[in-house]
């Protein structure tokens, strides 16, 4: 049998969530970098399903970290909503940033590596046994007897599963694909507009919307479009996703069976759900995100906060029970917005009648005059603009 390795702190997953952990405690005290590992199945830069776009939220909580945003991205300066024929628009400097998901964790990743962090990449957890001092965990490569583990492993998470604790009532639907584009000629990305589109709602009983992202692919402009469906009302029945997307892109003027599609899950957060037990606890999309409008980047960061302080009292009281972490979770400002946004979702979603649609929006059109999201040079993020300016690199 391989040679037994201790850790203080083994981090299985290396998205946003795994590593802002990390950076979190290192940021709290540098001596932490060598009490952690972070194990990943995954070799960075490495492909990840997402649309990428990273709010103010994620941004400041990067920018308190120290961080500025590196990463090459596309700022998004309009964001227009459609229902039908109706539309309305939110306007930032920029509203939210796009990035390209290998490149972004592969950054946080490099970043966590910089500070002294260890990272093993390729290299799956392939078991996990709680015991009371210590958790076993087995590896392709190794065994880990850690004081602790944070579960960061996605959505689909191995560690929730392992632990018995699997769940699906309340996980979103998602599809993808990426076309490419001309840049010059495709206004979107003349004019840094990003689309959602609400109006499958009715015609496809979707629970959430269609998009239209613009992003670079190696340099190359692609559109990342897709379909969310939060299902924040599962009782009632599926919309067909593929349905939905074939039909917003021949809209569009495209054909889905041009493009590879691929779907990946989202798990959302449930302000009474488990997050922790002795010794583990569970962070981004292992333990839940937005079931309103899907956004996960930003939270898994958020987490990293939250587990971080979580895991440094531990230590410190040597209680590992982490029988206060769901209500530090639950404190949060981020997470407070999240319990917002679940009941936000259930209420939305339930609407499924044009009348009561077009009223809503012909209400929001006017809300939206009333704050600073009408305002082009609003800078939704609090970040230092120094932080941005100099080393920002948008394609
Ligand atoms: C189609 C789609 C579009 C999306 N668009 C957006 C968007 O535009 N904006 C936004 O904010 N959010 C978006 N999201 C959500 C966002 O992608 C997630 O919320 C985010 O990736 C969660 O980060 P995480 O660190 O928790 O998990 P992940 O990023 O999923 O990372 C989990 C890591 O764990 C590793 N791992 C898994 N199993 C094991 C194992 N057994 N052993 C070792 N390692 C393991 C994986 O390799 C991976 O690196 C989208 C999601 C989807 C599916």
């Amino acid at each position: 049998m391989a040679e037994i390795q201790n850790v203080d702190i083994l981090i299985v997953g290396s998205g946003p969530s795994g590593t802002s952990t990390a950076l979190h405690l290192v940021k709290n005290n540098p001596a932490w970098a060598k009490r952690i590992v972070v194990v990943d199945k995954a070799v960075h830069p490495r492909e990840k399903l997402c649309g990428g776009g990273v709010t103010h939220i994620g941004q400041n909580i990067l920018a308190r970290l120290g961080l500025p945003f590196e990463p090459k991205n596309f700022e998004v300066r309009e964001v227009r909503l459609f229902y039908e024929d109706q539309s309305y628009s939110f306007f930032g400097n920029p509203v939210f940033r796009i990035v390209r998901r290998d490149e972004f964790d592969h950054w946080l990743v490099k970043t966590a590596e910089s500070l002294g962090v260890t990272v093993r990449q390729g290299e799956a957890v392939t078991d996990i046994v709680p015991y009371e001092d210590y958790v076993e965990v087995i590896t392709e490569k190794t065994t880990f007897h850690a004081k602790t583990v944070v579960a960061a492993d996605g959505s689909r998470s191995f560690v929730r599963r392992r632990l018995k604790w699997e769940d699906d009532s309340r996980v979103a639907r998602l599809i993808e694909v990426l076309t490419p584009e001309n840049a010059h000629v495709q206004s979107e990305f003349r004019d840094g507009v990003a689309i959602f589109d609400f109006t499958p709602m009715t015609d496809h009983q979707l629970q959430g919307y269609y998009w239209d992202f613009p992003s670079y692919v190696e340099g190359q402009p692609y559109m990342n479009r897709g379909v969310f469906d939060s299902r924040a009302r599962p009782e009632r029945p599926k919309a067909d996703l593929k349905a939905t997307l074939q039909d917003e892109m021949a809209a569009r003027g495209r054909d889905l069976a041009d493009y590879k599609l691929k779907g990946h899950p989202i798990r959302w957060w449930d302000k009474d759900g488990r997050f922790a037990q002795p010794r583990i606890i569970l962070v981004g999309d292992a333990a839940g995100a937005d079931p309103l409008m899907g956004e996960g980047i930003s939270f898994a960061l958020g987490y990293g906060e939250v587990a971080a302080d979580a895991l440094e009292d531990a230590f410190a009281r040597q209680d590992f029970s982490f029988s206060t972490y769901k209500a530090r979770l639950n404190q949060h400002t981020l997470f407070k917005q999240l319990k917002i946004r679940v009941w936000l979702a259930r209420f939305a979603y339930i609407l499924k009648y044009p009348r009561f649609f077009r009223a809503g929006w012909w209400v929001a059109r006017h809300v939206i005059k009333f704050t600073r999201w009408r305002d082009p040079n609003f800078v939704p993020a609090e970040l230092p603009q120094m932080l941005l300016t100099d080393r920002m690199r948008t394609t």
